[in-house]
């Protein structure tokens, strides 16, 4: 199977970053988003990031313009029924992106490939109820796209080694590493990266060390680029959180339940960066600790 046309569903963080990597490694690109606002927002971002590159000479200006000239937007799911491969990266809600597949189904090609880029929810369960289970799998890019080299390609029960194998060779041109993985709560990177994350709230929690002693000996003692609570930060709370429920129901194992003060950051609406304050504030100059 060759893939030559991509549609991308959800235009958001993620959404705009994979449209971006799949337009400069040479792919027509469709992005949809059910909210106009968001495909403004998408191509904004794309041109910000595709100009960064630009002047850190990673890529020419031919390259970028070349790129944009590859990405279409559209409000009509529809459209994307012609495309050789489906990436959906809409709102990580199970009835969301089932809603999608059920729409995009009466208008795709048989061969059409369908993917989702989510976090957390069964690739099997999304594939079921398709069409083409064999022809479905997990796309799970990193966040920020452009720049994490990885990708995890993920097996539902049913897909095919056909489907694996033109997943591979996309994640190939991208010129990125896919790691393989088999469809069970959360993967490889977050199965093993939020129980982390997760003990090193429970460590903030019962007083071990505070917030700014816990990530400086991470840094410093394990070699870690960032220190676990400014990356939860960075990665979002509700999402760190909904990734442990995923881990915690899914595996029915008390050692993935999550911290009562990570859910007490959520309750309170500090996510992280995203809404100015979590483990640390953001709304000044400098991230000041809030524990
Ligand atoms: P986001 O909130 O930034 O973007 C989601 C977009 O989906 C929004 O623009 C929204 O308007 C759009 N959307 C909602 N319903 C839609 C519909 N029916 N049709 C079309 N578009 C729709 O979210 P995000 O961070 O980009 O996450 C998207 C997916 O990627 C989720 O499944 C998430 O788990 C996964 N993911 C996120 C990260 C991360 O670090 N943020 C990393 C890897 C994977």
């Amino acid at each position: 199977m060759t893939v030559e046309t991509v549609g991308v569903v959800g235009a958001g963080q993620m959404g705009n970053g994979i449209a971006h990597v799949m337009a400069l490694a040479g792919y027509e690109v469709l992005l949809n988003d059910v909210n106009e606002a968001a495909l403004g927002t998408a191509i904004e971002t794309i041109t910000r990031n595709l100009d960064r590159q630009v002047s850190r000479e990673k890529i020419r200006t031919a390259d970028r313009d070349a790129a944009l000239g590859r990405i279409t937007t559209t409000l009509t799911l529809a459209d994307l029924g012609q495309t050789d491969l489906v990436i959906e990266a809409a709102t990580e809600n199970e009835a969301v992106k089932q809603d999608i597949f059920a729409a995009l189904l009466p208008h795709l090609k048989p061969e059409t490939i369908l993917t989702s880029n989510t976090s957390s929810i069964s690739i099997t369960r999304l594939a079921s109820r398709t069409d083409r289970p064999e022809r479905f799998m997990g796309f799970h890019f990193m966040n920020p796209v452009p720049v994490m080299q990885l990708v995890e390609l993920i097996r539902g029960i049913a897909t095919d080694q056909p489907t694996y194998a033109t997943c591979l060779g996309v994640v190939q041109r991208l010129g990125k590493t896919a790691a393989p993985a088999e469809d069970f709560p959360a993967f490889i990177v977050n199965r093993i990266l939020m129980p982390m994350i997760n003990e090193a709230v429970y460590t903030l929690y019962e007083g071990v060390g505070s917030v700014k002693s816990i990530d400086e000996a991470m840094k410093l003692g394990a070699n870690h680029p960032m220190g676990p609570l400014e990356l939860a930060d960075f990665i979002g709370l509700d999402t760190c959180l909904a990734i442990m429920n995923v881990l915690h129901d899914g595996l029915a194992d008390t050692k993935y339940r999550p911290c009562p003060l990570l859910t007490k950051y959520v309750e309170a609406g500090w996510l992280g960066r995203k809404t100015g304050r979590g483990f640390y504030d953001y709304r000044g100059d400098e991230p000041v600790p809030t524990r």
